[in-house]
C-alpha cells in the first residue's frame, strides 16, 4: 500500500512546527511535504533587529533542508487550491508552474502587510513583514542620514532625517524604538548640519502604544520612547503620503522620506481562494484546526480563525506563539487521522505573557502575567527569543554579544531597492527580482523613499530550461525559464 502524502503549505512558526512534528510522528510512514517559497523558517519578531543592525539577517532564519529531517522542500509559492481534486497549484521561484497532490493539507500560509485606502500610502510607505524590507529599512534609514549629512539645505536635511512609522503595535512601537537608537548612533559618527538630530515619529488611532496588550506594557514602552526621544502621537494618523512627507489626520504636514507601515496585518490572500467560510479573511477551522466541511484539510496560524477555548465566542490573535502551539497540534491530529499517532485533540493554550524589545538593555515583558521593565525585562525577552529560536541560537547571542561591546556598522548595500519591496504584496517574503514570477511595475520618480527605479522588462521571451528543483512524488511541474533570459540585477 502506497504511503499517504501530507501537504504543509507555509513554514512559518504554524508550518514549520507541523512539519517537525509530523516528521518525528510519521517516521518514514508517510511522506511530508512542505511547501514554501524560501527554503528558511523566518523568526519574525527579531525582524526590527535586523533593521536596526543588530544582527545579520541569516542569523533571524532556520534552514528548512537542514532542520527538517525526513520532510520534502518544494520551493515554491500556492496559487490555488482544489479541495475536490485534492491538489495544490503552485508557481516555483523562477515562474514554472508545478501541482501537488494530497491526502491530507495542512494550510499554514500567514499573513501580509494590511493596507488602508489612504491616498499615497500603497505608492510611498514600506511595509514590515519579511526579511527584504528589513533590509530594505536599514539601508534607506542609513542612506538618508547619509544624505542629509551632505545636505547644505536645512529643510532638506531636516526632512530626510524624519523618519514616520505608522501602528503602534509590537512591530511599529520595535521598529522606532530600535530605529531612533541606530540613527542616533549614525549621527554620532556623522554629525548633522545645523545641529539637526533624527526625528522619529510614531502615530497610531488607538489611545496609547501597545493597545492590544497589557496596560502596563504600553506605559513602559511609551515612557522608554519618550525618553529616547520618538515622539509618540496617539489618535493620529495618515491622511495622505506624497514624495514629499505625509499630511497627518490632525492637518499637520511632516517632511518626510520615510514612511513605515505597521498598521496591523491581513490574512494571505491564498485563504480567500479556497472558497471555505472566512472570519476576517482567515479560514474558520474547529477546535482541532480542521475545516468542518473537510476532515482531509487543516489550517493554523495567522490564516486560521481558531476557536479560543479560553475565552468562547472569540477566536485566537494573530501571533507567533499562537501559531507555533497550533503547529503542533495540527501535525499531531494530521498524524492521528491518519492511524499514525495519538487520538486528535483540540487547540487549547494558556496566554504565557508578551515580551517587546524596545532595544539596548530595554524592554517591556509580562512573562505568566508579571509585568517588568528596565533590564529584567531586557533580559527575559533575549532569553525568550534564544529558547524559541528553533535554530542558530549561538550566532544570534554572538551578535547581540558584539554588539555590546563593538561599535554598530553602519553600512548601507543597497541589495534591495525600494521598488523590489512594494507595500502592496501577497509576498513579503520574496524581494522581486527582474525575470521573478513578480514583474515589478516600475513609477519613475514615484518613490521618495529611494530614487531608483526598476530595471525595465526582458524583451526576449523566456524559453524553457531546465528544472533547478526537480521534484519526486506526486509533483508535476512545467520547465521553468532559463536563468540565462534574465536581465542582471540592478545595482
Ligand atoms: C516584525 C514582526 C514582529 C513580530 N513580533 C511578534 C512577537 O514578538 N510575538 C508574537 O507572538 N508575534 C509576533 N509577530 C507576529 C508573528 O510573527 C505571527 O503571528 C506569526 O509569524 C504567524 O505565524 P504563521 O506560521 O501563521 O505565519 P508566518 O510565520 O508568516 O509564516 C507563513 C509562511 O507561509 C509562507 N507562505 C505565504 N504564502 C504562501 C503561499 N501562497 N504558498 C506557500 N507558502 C506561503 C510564507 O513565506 C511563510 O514562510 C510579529 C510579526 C512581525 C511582522
Amino acid at each position: 500500500m502506497s504511503r499517504p502524502h501530507v501537504l504543509i503549505v507555509g513554514a512559518g512558526f504554524a508550518g514549520y512546527r507541523a512539519a517537525r512534528t509530523l516528521a518525528r510522528l510519521t517516521r518514514n510512514r508517510a511522506d511530508v511535504t512542505l511547501l514554501n517559497p524560501t527554503d528558511y523558517f523566518l523568526y519574525l519578531p527579531l525582524l526590527p533587529q535586523v533593521a536596526a543592525g543588530i544582527l545579520e539577517a541569516r542569523r533571524v532564519t532556520v534552514s528548512l533542508p537542514g532542520t527538517l529531517h525526513g520532510v520534502r522542500l518544494v520551493l515554491g509559492e500556492a496559487d490555488a487550491v482544489d479541495l475536490d481534486g485534492r491538489t495544490v497549484r503552485y508557481t516555483g521561484p523562477e515562474g514554472g508552474t508545478g501541482s501537488l497532490a494530497y491526502d491530507r493539507l495542512v494550510l499554514a500560509v500567514g499573513s501580509v502587510n494590511k493596507l488602508l485606502p489612504i491616498p499615497g500610502v500603497a505608492e510611498h510607505a514600506h511595509g514590515f513583514r519579511g526579511l527584504p524590507e528589513a533590509l530594505y529599512l536599514r539601508d534607506h534609514v542609513t542612506r538618508q542620514v547619509e544624505l542629509a549629512a551632505a545636505e547644505d539645505d536645512p529643510a532638506a536635511c531636516a526632512a530626510r532625517c524624519t523618519f514616520v512609522v505608522v501602528g503602534a503595535g509590537y512591530t511599529g512601537t520595535e521598529v522606532a524604538a530600535h530605529l531612533k537608537m541606530f540613527t542616533d548612533r549614525l549621527v554620532r559618527r556623522q554629525p548633522l548640519p545645523a545641529g539637526v538630530r533624527p526625528r522619529w515619529i510614531l502615530l497610531d488611532v488607538a489611545p496609547r502604544v501597545l493597545p492590544e496588550l497589557d496596560e502596563r506594557l504600553s506605559r513602559t514602552a511609551d515612557r522608554v520612547l519618550r525618553s529616547r526621544g520618538v515622539e509618540v502621537r496617539m489618535g493620529t494618523s495618515v491622511k495622505e503620503a506624497t514624495r514629499e512627507g505625509v499630511v497627518l489626520t490632525d492637518g499637520e504636514f511632516v517632511a518626510s522620506r520615510t514612511l513605515v507601515w505597521c498598521v496591523g496585518v491581513r490574512p494571505d490572500p491564498l485563504v480567500q481562494g479556497v472558497g471555505q467560510p472566512l472570519e476576517r479573511g482567515r479560514l474558520i477551522v474547529d477546535p482541532y484546526l480542521q475545516l468542518p466541511s473537510r476532515s482531509d484539510v487543516f489550517a493554523c496560524g495567522d490564516a486560521a480563525a481558531v476557536p479560543d477555548l479560553q475565552h468562547p465566542g472569540s477566536f485566537t490573535p494573530m501571533t507567533a506563539q499562537h501559531a507555533w502551539r497550533q503547529g503542533k497540534v495540527a501535525g499531531e491530529n494530521v498524524a492521528g487521522s491518519l492511524g499514525l499517532g495519538r487520538r486528535r485533540r483540540p487547540y487549547r493554550h494558556r496566554d504565557l505573557g508578551f515580551a517587546v524589545d524596545l532595544g539596548g538593555v530595554r524592554a517591556a515583558a509580562n512573562p505568566f502575567g508579571v509585568p517588568l521593565s528596565g533590564p529584567a525585562a531586557g533580559a527575559v525577552t533575549r532569553g525568550y527569543h534564544l529558547a524559541a529560536l528553533p535554530g542558530n541560537r549561538i550566532r544570534v547571542a554572538a551578535d547581540w554579544l558584539l554588539d555590546a561591546v563593538l561599535p554598530r556598522q553602519g553600512v548601507q548595500l543597497g541589495l534591495v531597492r525600494s521598488w523590489s519591496v512594494p507595500l502592496d504584496t501577497a509576498s513579503p517574503e520574496l524581494a522581486r527580482v527582474p525575470g521573478g514570477p513578480q514583474w515589478p511595475s516600475p513609477q519613475p520618480g514615484d518613490e521618495p523613499m529611494a530614487p531608483e527605479t526598476a530595471p525595465t522588462p526582458p524583451t526576449r521571451p523566456a524559453h524553457p530550461g531546465h528544472p533547478d528543483h526537480p521534484a519526486p512524488g506526486p509533483v508535476k511541474r512545467t520547465d521553468p525559464p532559463d536563468p540565462a533570459d534574465r536581465p542582471n540585477a540592478p545595482d
